[in-house]
């Protein structure tokens, strides 16, 4: 299992579906669990600031999550909403839900049966978030922990989401990263922090192929790698050392 946690616009979901693909993993977004509980809230016409409701209601919430790094399907009561979720809507009131207790034991916990299934099952997994290696997964035996420059991650997340068709402009997209980030790092249960062991990654320079090469090495010098593919052709490992 590989933990790769970081704030937002760091290339974390990209950088984790790829190597999961490389290990020949499967992979899980705990974020698009937030994002689909806090849809929920938003259509169940729930205030995201009233904790008592937000935590009510995360037991009752029936959604599923794919763990397959070509298509990770996600569905609110059998409706496709992986697009919905990465909306503006949710992802301004995704860190309100998120910081409620209630919210973390329900998702934690379904993180935790999803990733024992797994790996007793097909083998292993690249789990992303904010919290994998520090409380989901503390014995994980690859922790990565990925950065980047404010610049860098502002210009990523807006690119991100000119790409989805969502109007942007990097200074709006550096507010809405630095807030989000301000909250999940600041918030009471189980906040955005690298876990001690983690081996931090500056992604402000590198390329997706030269984090992935980085990663690789790493999971390899762990004992991770099966039947890996030989690194992208032209990238090189990114001076990452554990
Ligand atoms: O990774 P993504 O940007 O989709 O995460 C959305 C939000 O979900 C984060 O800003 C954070 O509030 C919350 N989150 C969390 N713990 C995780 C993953 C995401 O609190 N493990």
């Amino acid at each position: 299992m590989v933990a790769l946690d970081g704030p937002s616009g760091t290339g974390k979901t990209t950088v984790a579906r790829k190597l999961a693909g490389r290990l020949s993993a499967r992979y899980l977004d705990t974020g698009a669990m937030y994002r689909v509980v806090t849809l929920a809230v938003l259509r169940a016409g729930t205030n995201p600031d009233d904790l008592g409701a937000v935590g009510h209601l995360a037991h009752d919430v029936e959604f599923s999550l794919g763990t397959d790094p070509e298509k990770p399907d996600v569905r609110l009561a059998g409706e496709d909403v992986a697009a919905e979720i990465r909306g503006p809507e949710v992802t301004r009131a995704v860190s309100a839900v998120s910081s409620v207790p209630q919210v973390r034991e329900v998702l934690v916990a379904r993180q935790r049966r999803m990733i024992a299934d797994v790996l007793a099952d097909t083998g292993g997994i690249v789990v992303e978030g904010r919290d994998i290696g520090t409380t989901v997964a503390p014995e994980s035996p690859l922790k990565v922990y990925l950065t980047a420059s404010a610049d860098v991650r502002a210009a990523r997340r807006s690119n991100q989401d000119t790409a989805a068709g969502r109007s942007s402009s990097v200074e709006a997209a550096r507010e809405s990263v630095e807030r989000r980030d301000r909250l999940d790092s600041t918030r009471a249960a189980s906040p955005l922090r690298a876990a001690e062991d983690a081996v931090p990654v500056d992604t402000s320079e590198l390329t997706i192929d030269q984090v992935i090469v980085a990663l690789t090495e790493l999971a390899r010098r762990r004992g991770l790698l099966g039947d890996c593919p030989a690194a992208p052709a032209g990238a090189t490992g990114a001076g990452v050392t554990t």
